[in-house]
Parts: C-alpha cells; sequence; structure tokens
C-alpha cells in the first residue's frame, strides 16, 4: 500500500478578478487539504498571454486572503514557494513535449488559421463535430508528410505550433468523485494543440505537467473542465505517470436557473467585499454552493473550522448550486 500526503490546488487563470465560482473551487480544495491534513497550492495559469488581465493576479491572491485561504509552501505559511507562475516554468514544459515528440506522441503542425477555419467549416457542413484533419501527421506516426519535409520547414522558420496524437481507437475510462464512472472514445478527442506559436504550452499541457511534478494527489475543479479528461489522462499514459483523483463540481446558476453570470448581480467576490459582507458570511455561503453536511443536520451557520472538520467530496451534489443572495443576506446578520 502506498501512503500519499493529501495535496490540492486551486490553479486560476489570471483573466479577471476572483469570482464566487472561482472562490468555490478555492475553497473546496481547501477544505478538503486541511481535513485531510495535506497541503493547498496555489497555482497561476498564465499561459494564455493574450487574454491576461492587469491586477487579476494580485486580486485573486487578496481575495483569497481575506477569505481565510492561505496557501501551503507561500512566504505567509513559512515557505519560499508559491504561488507557482507557468510563464515561469516555460523550459520545463518544453522539455517534456521534446519528449513526446520523440517518443512519437506528439507532431508539428504547420496548418495556417485559415486552413483550420476551412477544415472546420468542412467538417460542420458535413454534420461531423470539428476535429484537426491531421494534414501534417507525419509518415512515422501513420500520416503522409516525409521527416524532409518537416525538417525543411523547420529550417526555413516557418510557424508551428505542436499536437499530440490521439490513438486511433482507444478508450478513455476514468472514475470521478462527484460523477462516477465516464468512458469517452477516441473517435470524439481531437489532436490537441500542446504548444502553440508563440512557444507557451497551452492550458492542458502545462496543467498535466504540473499536476504530476507537484505531486497533487486530488483535482477538484469546476465542471467545464470534464471534457479535457480524456486529453490529460491520454498525456498521463503516453508518460506513464499515475493520474491524479479528480472531482468535477457542479454548474453555478443564477435563481431561474440560467448560468450564473455579471448580467443577474455581482459575482466578483470583490464587490461583496466593498459592500461590507464579512469572510464569515462568504465563505459559509459558498461552501454550501453544491455540498451539505447531510440529512439530519440542523447547523446553518459554519465557522471555517466547522467547515474543515466536516466537508467531504461525497457530500457535494451534481445538480446546479443556485446563488440566491436572500441567504446570504441572512448568514451576514448571524455573524
Ligand atoms: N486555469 C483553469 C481555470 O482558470 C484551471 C482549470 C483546472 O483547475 O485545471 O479555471
Amino acid at each position: 500500500m502506498v501512503v500519499k500526503r493529501v495535496r490540492t490546488r486551486f490553479a486560476p487563470s489570471p483573466t479577471g478578478y476572483l469570482h464566487v465560482g472561482g472562490l468555490r473551487t478555492a475553497l473546496y480544495n481547501y477544505l478538503f487539504a486541511k481535513k485531510m491534513d495535506g497541503d493547498f497550492i496555489i497555482r497561476i495559469e498564465d499561459t494564455d498571454q493574450t487574454r491576461k488581465v492587469e491586477g487579476a493576479e494580485k486580486n485573486l491572491i487578496r481575495m483569497l486572503e481575506w477569505a481565510g485561504i492561505i496557501a501551503d509552501e507561500s512566504p505567509e505559511r513559512g515557505g519560499n514557494f508559491g504561488p507557482y507562475v507557468q510563464s515561469e516554468r516555460l523550459d520545463i514544459y518544453k522539455s517534456y513535449c521534446d519528449q513526446l515528440l520523440e517518443d512519437n506522441h506528439a507532431y508539428y503542425c504547420f496548418a495556417t488559421s485559415e486552413e483550420l477555419e476551412e477544415n472546420r467549416q468542412l467538417q460542420l457542413k458535413q454534420g461531423l463535430q470539428p476535429k484537426y484533419n491531421r494534414k501534417w501527421l507525419p509518415e512515422e506516426l501513420g500520416g503522409s508528410v516525409p521527416a524532409s519535409e518537416i525538417r525543411k520547414k523547420l529550417d526555413a522558420g516557418d510557424p508551428y505550433v505542436i499536437r499530440m496524437k490521439v490513438p486511433d481507437y482507444v478508450s478513455v475510462w476514468f472514475e470521478d468523485i462527484i460523477r462516477g464512472p465516464i468512458e469517452f472514445d477516441s473517435a470524439t478527442i481531437d489532436d490537441q494543440v500542446l504548444m502553440k506559436s508563440d512557444g507557451f504550452p497551452t492550458y492542458h499541457f502545462a496543467s498535466v505537467i504540473d499536476d504530476h511534478l507537484m505531486e497533487f494527489t486530488h483535482i477538484i475543479r469546476g465542471e467545464e473542465w470534464l471534457p479535457s479528461m480524456p486529453k490529460h489522462l491520454l498525456l498521463y499514459e503516453f508518460f506513464g505517470w499515475e493520474p491524479p483523483k479528480v472531482a468535477h463540481l457542479p454548474l453555478l446558476l443564477n435563481p431561474d436557473r440560467s448560468k450564473l453570470s455579471k448580467r443577474q448581480g455581482d459575482v466578483a467576490v470583490e464587490d461583496y467585499v466593498r459592500k461590507g459582507y464579512s469572510s464569515d458570511a462568504i465563505i459559509n455561503f459558498v461552501a454550501m454552493l453544491g455540498w451539505n453536511e447531510g440529512e439530519g443536520s440542523e447547523q446553518e451557520v459554519y465557522s471555517m473550522q466547522d467547515l474543515i472538520e466536516k466537508f467531504s467530496l461525497e457530500r457535494v451534489g451534481k445538480a446546479g448550486a443556485v446563488f440566491n443572495v436572500d441567504k446570504l443576506n441572512w448568514l451576514e446578520k448571524q455573524y
């Protein structure tokens, strides 16, 4: 039996200020790690340089601190690291990508954005789910492009991306802690870009490499990332790494059950701070968005310590969680 110390992470992209959905993800990761006497880490996923928002990283950290969610390994906890920042780790991603190229699990693709768009439209017209058409798949990987042509393009300095080669026939199966068993077959999985033409990795690639290197045992994140799982699991398979356990959290909804959005009220945590809400009320409120202690419990007001003791992933529901501001206002009066 191998006993591992539990490690979780919150991995925001600095594309905007911390919103309530992000706070819930951070909180559940924090509660689970602390309950299991493990570590909670923050990682800034800034590999999409075009979507970076000035001040977002600072806001994310400041709001988490306000809420009492402090990362282990950070200077605040007496450590030397953290938050980890992906744009400072480019050499690491490059070396792992080189390994995949060498092992024939990845290939160079020189398709232009016009070609990709044309192909997409064609497939849509044919009623197909758009996927890269593998025009640049090399001969060694079962395609038609000779190695000499790829060499020529590279020597000429033509822009390229690096794609993973999804095996032709394979079924990717995994068990989500919240959603149960899920299966995908390879026909539905695209040859995902791993390295972009600007030399930065994509989210998918950087996050798998880091989740492995940083030894996370559990990945807890929003359900919008569920469709990415097969790509991630294939990468784990290529490297021969054991994947962490995963839990995908239910959507947050407006009272009319539409997806929570700015249009129907405040979604940035800072808006609530500015209005004078206490962090106790916000944390208590956010914890209940998808989790409850179970039947028989009459408790409605929880401290962070209560939440750490009582939280469990098994009690997170699958159904969307409604964001009801009246409940937050009621909680605010209890503190
Ligand atoms: N950077 C992603 C986000 O902003 C993180 C997804 C993940 O946790 O893997 O939501």
